[in-house]
């Protein structure tokens, strides 16, 4: 295996938290279709568009299914439109009006109610109807044997270091080093501070660096106010605005909670990869916050590939996954 090849995703030791809208599986709606000779397909495609309703949000499904018959010829099916959307009297009266009643032979069937995302609900779903998917990998992470080598290091390093308490570690990945910028545990129990979570306590950890380069006098604990040392909105086009985590990676021994998830939205955290999944965790479990469409930040988010049981087997999950989120 040459060091710069992009390992497939099917090979990754790890798996991708997707959105629902990417793991769904097939969902139907119904429309009405009439089979079509081929030489009057134009004149019941033009009766379609002119005197039916119009396709709402099924711009995925082929107008035309060409199916071949066992004697090597072929028959058209032709999406007339939703079912819901008009009687099929209505259809044959506006039929007749055009001279068209001879041709269509309304028939209700299923097709795919959404566009397919990835090539696995493409290949699921096209035997229903013929659908349009146009694969896009350039926003496909790409891994590198190098990559996955730091990634499943980094993995390891947080699942031993958290083996009492959770554990966090924020990494620079553009660093050839994979440089790591801060790490942190779970303090709860001896702070005694509700709040200090191992993400919360990490991201903490990266601001106190922050201050400390830019020379701010932190006075004890910073506190957990990402803007104030972002470089601030974008001036004459020479800066960008940088949040605190811009471009860096969190590795995680255990899923986090709501309030982490959503710190790490707020710091604008890259990528996130962890290990074990928990009850209360709201990257994959109970929610999947990174891919809530109202957010103006979305990181990546991947878990080491665990059977589901494994949320009770693990003694270390059942005993952290007791607690009230990580
Ligand atoms: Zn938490």
């Amino acid at each position: 295996m040459s060091k710069n090849e992009i390992i497939p995703r099917s090979q990754w030791p790890f798996i991708e938290v997707l959105s629902d809208e990417h793991t769904r599986d097939l969902e139907t709606v119904n429309v009405y279709v009439t089979k079509v000779e081929p030489k009057q397909t134009k004149q019941v495609l033009g009766f379609v568009q002119k005197h039916l309703p119009p396709l709402q949000n099924l711009e995925h499904c082929r107008r035309v299914r060409r199916t071949t018959l066992p004697d090597s010829n072929f028959e058209l099916t032709l999406i007339l439109c939703q079912e819901n959307t008009i009687s099929t009297e209505d259809i044959m009266k506006r039929a007749s009006d055009q001279g068209l009643k001879e041709m269509i032979h309304i028939e209700t069937v299923p097709v795919p109610k959404y566009a397919p995302l990835n090539r696995t609900q493409f290949e699921g779903w096209k035997h229903l109807w013929p659908i349009l998917f146009r694969e896009d990998t350039r926003q496909d992470p790409k891994f590198r044997p190098s990559d996955i080598t730091a990634i499943e290091n980094h993995l390891k390093a947080v699942t031993t270091l958290g083996s009492e308490s959770a554990y966090a570690r924020i990494v620079d990945p553009t660093d050839h080093q994979n440089k790591v910028i801060a790490e942190a545990a779970d303090t709860r129990s001896t702070s005694h501070h509700p709040l200090h979570h191992a993400v919360m306590n990490c991201i903490d950890a990266v601001a106190t660096l922050e201050k400390q380069h830019r020379g701010i006098e932190t006075g004890g604990r910073p506190k957990r106010k990402v803007e104030e040392i972002t470089d601030g909105p974008a001036e004459g086009g020479q800066k960008k605005t940088a949040y605190l985590c811009t471009g860096y990676d969190i590795y995680i021994s255990h899923e986090p909670c709501a309030m982490c998830a959503m710190a790490l939205v707020h710091s604008r955290i890259g990528r996130v990869f962890y290990n074990i999944p928990t009850k209360t965790g709201c990257l994959g479990t109970l929610y999947k916050i990174h891919s809530h469409s109202s957010l103006n930040h979305h990181y990546r988010v991947f878990r080491k590939e665990t059977s589901s049981s494994s949320l009770s087997s693990t003694t270390t999950t059942t005993t952290l996954s007791g607690k009230e989120g990580l």
